[in-house]
């Protein structure tokens, strides 16, 4: 029987809203997850709050921090740090809670390294899953179209290689409601029972 909690992470492509459906996500009833609330260094912005949204702290902070093997990942995003600090996934997920992250691509990768048995979630943009059933479905025939999205869409698709699951952002509600499905067939799964 396993008491330790599981540990989510969600992440994916810039801009796919991934902060917008974790929100969705916690704002549901009935709902047993922890989020680990990240720290940056960036700026706050109006109706952030402190130690809710994030951790807002200096760059110094932040160093001394990673320089102390406290964090369990972090990446630099558009000139800031963003990091999960680690005492609080340890502690969570030793208490029996499932811990759920929202970070970018770079940091996932990291936790992917140290935390080989988590869960990664990719969310996607509804075209790059068009997209990608069209690649595997017709083969190379799809070459005619060579712009900058492409390129940056097949980028995007490499990444979703590292990931367990594909979550498409088509609508938020749907979004949230096929996370839930992931995180209810991961505690159904035998090793996690
Ligand atoms: P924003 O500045 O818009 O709040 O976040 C920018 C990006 O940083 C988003 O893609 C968000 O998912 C990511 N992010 C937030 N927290 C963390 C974290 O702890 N680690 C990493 N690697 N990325 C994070």
């Amino acid at each position: 029987m396993s008491t330790r909690g599981l540990l989510f992470i969600l992440s994916g492509p810039s801009g796919v809203g991934k902060g917008t459906v974790r929100k969705a996500l916690f704002e549901k009833e009935g709902n047993e997850l922890k989020y680990s609330v990240s720290m940056t260094t960036r700026n706050r912005r109006d109706g952030e709050v402190d130690g809710v949204d994030y951790y807002f702290r200096s760059r110094e902070e932040f160093e001394q921090l990673i320089e102390e093997g406290k964090m369990l990942e972090h990446a630099e995003y558009v000139g800031n740090y963003y990091g999960t600090p680690l005492d609080y996934v340890n502690k969570t997920l030793d208490e029996g809670y499932d811990v759920f992250l929202e970070i970018e691509v770079q940091g996932a990768m990291k936790v992917k390294e140290k935390v080989p048995n988590g869960i990664f979630i990719f969310l996607t943009p509804p075209d790059l899953g068009e997209l990608k059933a069209r690649i595997i479905g017709r083969g190379t025939d799809e070459m005619s179209v060579i712009d900058e999205r492409m390129e940056v869409a097949k980028q995007e698709i490499e990444m979703m290689s590292h990931y367990d699951y594909a979550v498409v952002n088509d609508k938020i509600e749907l979004a949230v409601e096929r996370i839930q499905c992931v995180i209810e067939s991961e505690h159904l799964k035998v090793s996690n029972v």
